[in-house]
């Protein structure tokens, strides 16, 4: 197993408690800093096959929903996870992610995986009944392993797609994003406690992530129109944009930045393919897709879960490995494309305004809500919903490019409303 994040961690306990022999080889050492901090209610559901729920709750800050505000027109709309279809999982949390990334490698090894950190695997070579993993060990000595199976999970270090040139960037969501940590910013209380706070702004979006202690997690994720032409250092780029966000920069008055402003570019990519012959690549070393409806680690654990099984199937039978590789691929594609409807459409009107003034004519909002709580494989009752949520999206995209009049004022036509 190559890397030791969500998905990796996830692939080596569940693979580890069936018995088999993993090695885990993470090339940093836990505790270490991660963004992607803000959960998803369904991830609830693996939590609960690890058995680590209770652990995972006592580290972070419990999650009612999502808030999202428009700095265009002043709208604040809340969705309470506790709305959604499903009615299984209705909360989740925001968590460090150092603490919670060390938790998973931790279970990982508890349930018999051999970790090693600070062990940076350098090349591949497959070929034969066993491949051969070559890594850097913690004193500087180069390390083999000849293993059955593979899983790549080094996240977007994407070791085996850049290997085998097979990244691809995609062209529909050419954001980059640039975050940091602060203490003193404004928390929501009452019903919005521990809600993650979406600010739509111009040219793109702010997460406003509450963590314990009073941190918050603040990033801003633009389309290429809000740094082209700009100059300057993450963090003066970043308070740019803060200050050009009225309802950020009000919640942000007397912040006090714990650590680096950090920027991470070319951002949603996919590998061509995420399986071969006595590999895989799972999480964000087969495909990323923009963060701001927090599916990233949900959908790498859930990736890390069926890894763990074209793996474990693999070595038993190679030919139904390939069946159940291909339908793992198919359904992450599905998966990610489901979230993706939504995500190329964020910044334009049609979707805020309807985000911002949601209805639930045929259960519109709350199949929303199921979809922002992680219902990514869809079912049968978010079905009607999501599709009739679409078909007004269509409706209304068509009427504001015609110019006609909507439900709903245009976005920019309204007056701005202080926080
Ligand atoms: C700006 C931003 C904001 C985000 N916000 C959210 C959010 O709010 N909620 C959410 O769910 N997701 C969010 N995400 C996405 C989330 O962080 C990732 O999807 C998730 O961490 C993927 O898990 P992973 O295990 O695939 O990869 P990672 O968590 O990146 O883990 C990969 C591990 O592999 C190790 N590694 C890499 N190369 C090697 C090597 N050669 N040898 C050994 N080890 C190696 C790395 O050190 C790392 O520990 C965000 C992402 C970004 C960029």
């Amino acid at each position: 197993m190559i890397g030791g994040g969500p998905a990796g961690s996830t692939a080596a306990a569940l693979l580890a408690a069936r018995g088999h022999d993993v090695v885990l080889l993470e090339k940093a050492q836990h505790p270490r800093f991660h963004i992607g901090e803000s959960l998803l209610p369904l991830n609830t559901a693996i939590f609960d096959r690890l058995g680590i729920t209770a652990e995972v709750a006592a580290l972070g800050v419990h999650k009612p929903g999502a808030e999202f505000i428009s700095d265009a027109t002043g709208q604040q709309v809340r969705y309470a996870f506790a709305d959604g279809l499903d009615k299984i999982f209705t909360s989740s949390w925001q968590v460090p992610r150092a603490t919670f990334d060390a938790l998973l490698f931790r279970t990982a090894a508890d349930r018999g995986a051999r970790v090693s950190e600070s062990t940076r695997v350098t090349d591949v070579v497959f070929g034969g009944e066993r491949s051969q993993v070559n890594a850097i060990g913690p004193d500087g000595t180069e390390c083999r392993y000849a293993p059955r199976y593979v899983l790549d999970a080094s996240g977007r270090d994407t070791l085996l797609a850049a290997r085998f040139g097979t990244r691809q960037a995609n062209k529909r969501n050419n954001t980059a994003a640039l975050f940091a940590h602060f203490r003193g910013v404004a928390r929501r209380s009452g019903e919005l406690e521990g809600f993650i706070s979406i600010h739509l702004a111009e040219d793109g979006w702010f997460w406003l992530i509450p963590l314990p202690d009073d941190v918050m997690s603040v990033g801003f994720v633009g389309n290429p129109a809000a740094f082209k032409g700009r100059k300057g250092t993450p963090e003066e780029l970043f308070n740019a944009r803060v200050a050009a966000s009225p309802s950020v920069s009000a919640r942000m008055t007397g912040a006090e930045r714990v650590g680096h402003v950090t920027g991470t570019g070319n951002f949603s990519y996919a590998a061509s393919r995420c399986w071969g012959e006595g590999w895989a690549m799972i999480g964000d070393s087969f495909a990323f897709v923009d963060p701001v409806f927090s599916s990233g680690v949900l959908l790498a654990m859930t990736a890390g879960e069926m890894g763990a099984e074209v793996a474990e199937t693999w070595l038993a039978n190679p030919v139904a490995a390939r069946v159940r590789a291909r339908r793992m691929e198919r359904d992450l594609r599905h998966a990610m494309a489901r979230i993706s409807w939504l995500i190329y459409r964020i910044n334009t009107p049609a979707l805020r305004t309807l985000f911002l003034a949601p209805s639930n004519k045929l259960r519109m909002r709350d199949g929303l809500v199921s979809l922002l709580a992680g219902n990514l494989r869809g079912s049968k009752e978010t079905l009607l919903p999501v599709l009739a949520f679409k078909t007004v999206y269509r409706l209304m995209a068509l009427a504001l490019r015609l110019g006609l009049p909507v439900g709903a004022p245009p976005l920019r036509s309204l007056p701005q409303r202080a926080e």
